[in-house]
């Protein structure tokens, strides 16, 4: 039998070596991760929401230019997971994105249908799911985004991503909507900052361990190689290579690097 893996981790970080879950199918990193990326993509909505109230009541101009056509989420690059749907989000414009959900809107048995989903109807479907598997004796949320994240954030998310094994496609979806919300905002996407001058302590390569700003955890991971390391390895990896250089010579004497 294989060696239980973490599948959030093997989602966020598809390159790295897997580890094992330190409980059910994930491991506190990354369940870390997703519920960051549910609140930020909670805030991002927020502002949407925002924006178009600002739209709708006269001040049209800066809000309207910050409004471009036909957004095309990134491809996932992930390898579908048996039984996982299949689904773009190929909003128009933020009407569409923030709409009320609609029940039962994403059924799409055939991938065939260009759907028009609002983010509350994607998040819908997944309360839905989990509410019936696993809180039934609780009462649902209203099926807002607002009431719907505060359900979700805490205790009920921690449950259900060591429970549904689709819990990385749910990841991937918040991801997809963050993504499209971004653009309708006007956001570009926050970019991996290279720790420059720094060798991966495995590829040897220059300048390729990533910081990424939505890592709530600060990891490094090596754009070449796939190398991930906590923030306290790296911090403990960098010490000893100026030790070393220091012992080669490499830095000045009396520097104090
Ligand atoms: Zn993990
Ligand atoms: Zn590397």
């Amino acid at each position: 039998m294989s060696q239980p893996i973490c599948v959030l981790c093997a989602h966020y970080h598809p390159r790295t070596e897997t580890h094992a879950p330190d409980r059910g199918q994930t491991c506190a990193t990354g369940r870390r991760r997703l519920e960051h990326d549910v609140m930020v993509l909670r805030s991002s909505y927020r502002r949407l929401v925002e924006l178009q109230t600002a739209d709708v009541t006269g001040a049209k101009d800066a809000a309207s230019r910050k409004l471009p056509a036909a957004p095309v989420p990134a491809p996932s690059k992930q390898p579908m997971v048996s039984g996982s749907k299949a689904r773009t989000i190929p909003l128009t414009d933020v009407a569409d994105l923030t709409a009320g959900a609609h029940p039962g809107g994403v059924h799409d048995p055939h991938h065939d249908q260009v759907g028009h989903h609002s983010v509350a109807t994607l998040l819908n479907e997944w309360v839905d799911r989990w509410h019936e598997h696993f809180f039934s004796y609780q009462r649902r949320p209203e099926p807002t985004l607002e009431a719907m994240t505060g359900w979700l954030l805490g205790v009920r998310l921690e449950l259900v991503a060591d429970a549904d094994a689709a819990i990385a496609d749910f990841a991937q979806e918040i991801r997809d909507m963050q993504a499209v919300i971004r653009f309708h905002l006007g956001e570009s996407p926050r970019r991996r900052a290279p720790m420059w001058g720094v060798p991966c302590p495995r590829c040897r390569l220059m300048s390729q361990l990533m910081l990424d700003p939505e890592d709530p955890d600060r990891r490094r991971e090596c754009a070449s190689c796939g190398k991930l390391m906590a923030e306290s390895e790296y911090h403990a990896y960098l010490r000893n290579l100026t030790d070393q250089y220091r012992a080669d010579g490499k830095l000045a004497r009396g520097s104090d690097l």
